[in-house]
């Protein structure tokens, strides 16, 4: 069947998309608002490379914002999806491949012993929260300013200060009243979070947290302090909820509960798991899974939860990542373009400092060091932005915003990192033009 729309150039679909897409797009960040311009279509992807609606390839940092690990359509993933095609594209009942998912989660994520599995990162945090609530009988939740956990109505409440506040929402849409059981505290800060519970001692159900976040570029955490969110919550009968939605199985095959040994009560998963279709999952401990409908009385339900296509990829991803072990390599390429870009910003006297953990990185040009999101605002977002444009000139894809993170897959090749690193050095002369 051809698509009316397959010989269409970017500009063209675009203009299209924005009568009948709210923006053009079906995800904001999607429409190249923050750095400006308008976003390229992508008419196929293969490895490391998008190729545009326009026939322009791009080596791709965005890796569908962290799934493609294995780099785009790859051939295990497209049979095992293949394969399950062959057999139905959904039952309504439980099915094999649900089991064999199940199998490898709890065999890899250290804090899982059951999990339930839905179709997106967003769902996942949602139900987390939910059962995490059940769970205690509490209402009050803790995140973190400048962490995202999907576009969940009591989650989407990010507050700019660095002091301890009661959230007041992000979006339009949020009631003040869903908002107000949300506590926003500064990452990296101990201090906040004990007067937080010195303040609410009995009231709060969980903190949910990125262990690394990577949505306000790339912080990581200060030495100890994961450790000191599990013993609070340990301490306060507070259920402790990972986000590993964009870690998991990113920078470890167990995520950042296996890297930093700690373990959380509950971890939401997405992004990977999925091997590039819509997938999400939550796991934990028995205990607290074992409250969720038909068992318990938390409910929580998805008609194409399970899909057997979005398993069959997802297991296909993950026996790659078991079988090929590639950490140390995908580690050594984010190490060989941090040192690159920071020696060259430092030859050129720009304030560059590349956050980077295994396949991660970011680029935040500030002098400050970046340990919470009030930090990471002071990058100045004008330098990313020249960098963006002229790496994307020259056949780089960036993630289209400053404050969002890079991703390496085990498809970029040492020529391609080169090249990288050579572009990206070019562009950040541009800046001192
Ligand atoms: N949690 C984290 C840490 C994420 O990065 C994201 C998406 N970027 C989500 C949750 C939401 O996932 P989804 O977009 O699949 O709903």
């Amino acid at each position: 069947m051809a698509l009316s729309t397959e010989y269409l150039t970017s500009a063209e679909l675009f203009e299209r998309a924005l009568e009948l897409i709210p923006g053009g797009v079906n995800s904001p960040v999607r429409a190249f608002r923050s750095v400006g311009g308008a976003p390229f279509f992508t008419r196929s992807a293969q490895a490391s490379r998008l190729t545009t609606a326009d026939g322009q390839e791009l080596i791709d940092y965005v890796c569908t914002w962290g799934p493609a690990i294995h780099g785009h359509n790859r051939l295990e993933v497209r049979e095992a999806i293949a394969q399950a095609l062959n057999r139905g594209t959904s039952f309504g009942t439980p099915n094999p491949y649900e089991v064999a998912m199940a199998e490898r989660v709890v065999e890899l994520v250290p804090s899982v012993e059951k999990v339930r599995m839905v179709n997106s990162g967003t769902e996942a945090t949602m139900s987390a929260i939910r059962l995490a609530r059940g769970y205690t009988k509490r209402n009050k939740i803790i995140k973190f300013a400048g962490c995202y956990h999907g576009h969940v109505d009591s989650l989407l409440v990010a507050a700019g200060s660095g002091a301890l506040t009661l959230g007041t929402p992000d979006s339009a849409g949020v009631p003040p009243s869903f908002a107000a059981e949300t506590i926003v505290l500064p990452y990296n800060d101990v201090a906040a979070l004990e007067a937080a519970f010195a303040e609410h001692p009995d009231e709060i159900a969980a903190i949910i947290v990125e262990p690394y976040p990577a949505n306000c570029g790339l912080i990581l955490p200060l030495p100890g302090y994961l450790q000191k969110l599990r013993d609070v919550c340990t301490q306060h009968g507070t259920v402790l909820i990972f986000d590993e939605v964009m870690t998991g199985f990113r920078v470890a095959l167990g995520g950042v509960q296996e890297r930093e040994g700690v373990t959380p009560d509950l971890t939401a998963l997405g992004k990977i798991i999925g091997g590039g279709l819509p997938v999400g999952a939550f796991g934990g401990k028995a205990e607290i899974m074992d409250l969720l409908a038909p068992l318990g009385p938390v409910y929580q339900a998805g008609t194409l939860s399970g899909n057997p296509l979005a398993m069959a990829a997802g297991v296909a991803a993950l026996d790659l990542l078991i079988t090929e072990d590639p950490y140390t390599r995908l580690e050594a390429a984010g190490a060989q373009i941090r040192d690159a870009l920071e020696g060259v910003a430092k030859e050129l006297g720009l304030p560059l400092q590349v956050p980077q953990v295994g396949s991660m990185f970011a680029l935040f040009f500030t002098e400050a060091p970046v340990t919470q999101f009030e930090s990471a605002l002071t990058s100045d977002k004008s330098m990313f932005n020249t960098v963006f444009h002229y790496a994307l000139e020259n056949g780089v894809y960036l993630p289209p915003s400053a404050y969002e993170t890079c991703f390496i897959s085990t498809a970029h090749t040492n020529s391609d990192i080169e090249q990288t690193i050579e572009v990206l050095c070019h562009g950040m002369k541009e800046i001192t033009r």
